[in-house]
């Protein structure tokens, strides 16, 4: 068996997952786009400048919170990694700002993105003002009327916000018409993909942008525990802040090194259940198709077609998962399981009242795992608080929570 470690393969391959699945037109872009990508992989200067943005402009490191009333109330010792504390609130900014980087590299001038929404587009108008880039955000008409703040928070950074108009009128006919626009202007503009879908190099890429997570963590559990976490739970759209987390903690051994292994765990939305047909979680409930421009799993109707997915955290609502995820869940690397929209806001009010901290929706879903999670006295639990909640209080308030 190839180790994960040296995947994807130089075609973008996740074994079966994973590829390049666009049209001819762009595969010129995604080439340049590589060869940008290993270039700055080695390059110091390169290296020194994200380094320098993620301290002074994001607030890297994020602390790893030991939470004691959690802790009291779980039997277990549990730890809270705080990307709800990076600059805008969530983890996505860690993205952002390499590929930025990138584009600068490459002289692109213009940064065109997708969102469902509005957090991935306002991460991605951030790092466009940061830059003094232009930026068009593709946004679903319903997702435009559901999302109206972050919709001002992007025009507010400089960004131009369109409508998108067919299908649907959501995140998947929005990702359609940036994949349209790119495909037009490819010699001037950087596509900047949110988490770790789309063809390859996207899900190598983000996901190498997003294990400052994990590499962090491992470095502030050893200094604050002297050992190894038993689990790390985290929540699972695309996958970016989950592979981030999990990915310094992989191991694919056996033996006595398989012993100590720290378990991984992915929570998927399962929305009003994953029987309900209204769900986001396609390593559940999916099967193998091309989202995206990648084949991994996917939630689709009878007909082979991708439907919405639903969720009440919009972050999570999105029909497909990154292929490395659908590589960890066939190798067994990886638990993935989920939690509905009742029990992440039973999460999130949890967590609300016994640490003071408001979690985003998505987070509330890792947080709401502990409920299901076997712990012992000794075991020592890492929770990836993804983002802050802020953003989430009129739909958690239309919900009925008390
Ligand atoms: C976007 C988002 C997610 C989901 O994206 P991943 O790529 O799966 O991490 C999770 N949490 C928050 C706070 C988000 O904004």
């Amino acid at each position: 068996m190839q180790s994960y470690e040296s995947l994807p393969d130089n075609k973008g391959h996740f074994e079966e997952f994973g590829g390049k699945f666009v049209p001819e037109t762009l595969m010129a872009a995604l080439e340049e786009l590589e060869q940008a990508y290993k270039q700055s992989k080695g390059d110091k200067s390169f290296k020194e400048e994200l380094d320098y943005l993620l301290a002074d402009f994001a607030g890297r490191p994020t602390p790893l919170y030991f939470a004691k009333r959690l802790s009291d109330k779980y039997g277990a010792k549990i730890y809270l990694k705080r990307e709800d504390l990076v600059h805008t609130g969530a983890h996505k900014l860690n993205n952002c700002l390499g590929q930025a980087l990138l584009a600068k590299k490459m002289k692109k001038k213009r940064i065109i993105a997708e969102t469902g929404a509005g957090q991935h587009g306002v991460a991605t108008a951030t790092v466009a003002a940061l830059f003094g880039m232009q930026c068009q955000i593709y946004m679903g008409e319903e997702d435009i009327a559901r999302q109206q703040p972050n919709v001002e928070r992007m025009k507010l950074l400089g960004a131009k916000v369109i409508a998108v108009t067919s299908g649907s009128k959501t995140l998947k006919d929005a990702m359609n018409e940036a994949i349209r626009d790119w495909v037009t202007n490819v010699t001037t503009t950087h596509y900047l993909i949110g988490s770790v879908a789309g063809p390859h190099p996207y899900p190598m890429m983000v996901r190498d942008f997003q294990v400052v997570i994990g590499l962090e963590t491992k470095q502030q559990i050893v200094e604050k525990e002297n050992k190894m976490p038993t689990h790390i739970i985290a929540c699972v759209g695309g996958g970016s802040n989950a592979i981030g987390i999990f990915y310094p903690f992989l191991n694919s051994s056996t033996g006595t090194a398989r012993r100590a292994r720290t378990k991984l765990f992915g929570i998927e939305a399962a929305g009003l259940g994953l029987d309900s047909g209204k769900h986001g979680a396609p390593l559940a409930r999916g099967n193998k198709g091309i989202l995206h421009g990648s084949l991994s799993y996917v939630i689709e109707d009878d007909f082979g077609q991708i439907t919405e997915a639903h969720s009440i955290s919009a972050g999570l609502d999105y029909p497909g998962v990154g292929p490395e995820h659908s590589y960890f869940k066939e190798k067994g690397l990886v638990t993935y399981d989920s939690v509905t929209d009742a029990e992440a806001l039973n999460g999130f009010e949890t967590l609300s009242k016994t640490e003071g901290i408001i979690p985003a929706l998505e987070s509330s879903h890792a947080v709401a795992y502990l409920e299901k999670l076997k712990m012992a006295k000794d075991d020592l639990v890492i929770v990836n608080l993804s983002g802050r909640g802020d953003k989430d209080l009129d739909i958690v308030k239309k919900a009925g929570l008390k």
